[in-house]
């Protein structure tokens, strides 16, 4: 079983809306900046990424860390061809496999839990464990429209009650999706932001690295990147802006007591409006 006491409750709307809107200049700026940045990344050297990676060196030490919240935010974004092979592979519905991503935000009793978490970050139900407070609400009223509705601009795997993610075997420490996990994952401890190769804290990093396995691991690097990159820009060209009003902020806080938050959505495919609790 992947999923143990799922509460999600239905999907109600979904749409790739066409409808012709006004972007704001701050979007336009968005727009123009991602498609700079993928004209250059297109012209990443891979082989040049690879001795990078090399130099590095990486060697997973499968101990499952990255996977788990007690050692650092695990939080696994996802884009939705991601979503639909997890989907083929598992038989689950997507919003079995993904939530709203939500800023990070933690409540405090959980960040005082966990030492290695400085930033933290903000569960998008009690599928997570983490459950919604008014107070958070508030901090996040940016995104929540005049109709109380809780809008995220992307998806995340979904995570147990105590935070690790749904397809970690406990026992064994071994992912249940192998096959097809994220890119994320694949390419973990490993990302691309702005051109540049980062890495995450790991375990496995420093360990001698082959000239093939860090090819390989550049090819998927790069995947990611671009593929991340044109979901981000295409989802940035579908969003059609919703409308706030003082009002927002009080359904949202009423719709969290009756246990029946409603979410949107945003991904590159259109929005997706649907009832979390
Ligand atoms: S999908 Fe697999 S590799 Fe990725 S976080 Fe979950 S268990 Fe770990």
């Amino acid at each position: 079983m992947y999923l143990q006491n799922t509460n999600l409750y239905m999907e109600i709307f979904s749409s790739g809306s066409k409808q012709k809107h006004k972007k704001t200049n701050y979007q336009l700026l968005l727009i123009t900046s991602l498609k700079k940045e993928i004209e250059s990344a297109l012209k990443l050297c891979l082989k040049d990424l690879a001795a990078e990676i090399r130099v590095i060196g990486f060697s997973c030490r499968h101990c499952g860390k990255c996977c788990r919240w007690a050692f650092g935010d695990n939080r696994v974004m996802l884009i939705p061809t991601e979503i639909e092979k997890i989907r083929e592979f598992t038989g689950l519905s997507k919003l079995e496999i993904a939530g709203p991503f939500v800023p990070e935000i933690v409540p405090l009793d959980r960040l005082e839990e966990n030492e290695n978490i400085t930033e933290g970050f903000l569960g998008a139900s009690e599928e997570t464990g983490v459950s919604f407070s008014p107070e958070i609400l508030e901090l996040i009223q940016e995104n929540i429209d005049r109709d109380g509705n809780i809008h995220a601009f992307g998806w995340m795997l979904r995570q147990n009650s105590n935070l690790d993610c749904i397809f970690l075997e406990k026992s064994t420490s071994k992912c249940q999706v192998y096959p097809v996990r994220p890119m994320l994952c694949k390419t973990y401890p490993f990302y691309i932001k702005y051109l540049k190769l980062h890495t995450c804290e790991c375990e496995g990093l420093g360990y001698p690295i082959s000239a093939e396995d860090s090819q390989e691991l550049a090819e998927n690097l790069f995947y990611r990147y671009v593929s991340e990159l044109e979901d981000m820009l295409a989802m940035y060209k579908e969003f059609v802006n919703f409308k706030k009003g003082e009002k927002g902020l009080e359904l949202a806080k009423k719709k969290l007591v009756d246990s029946t938050c409603t979410y949107i959505v945003h991904d590159s495919t259109g929005n997706y409006k649907f009832i979390d609790y």
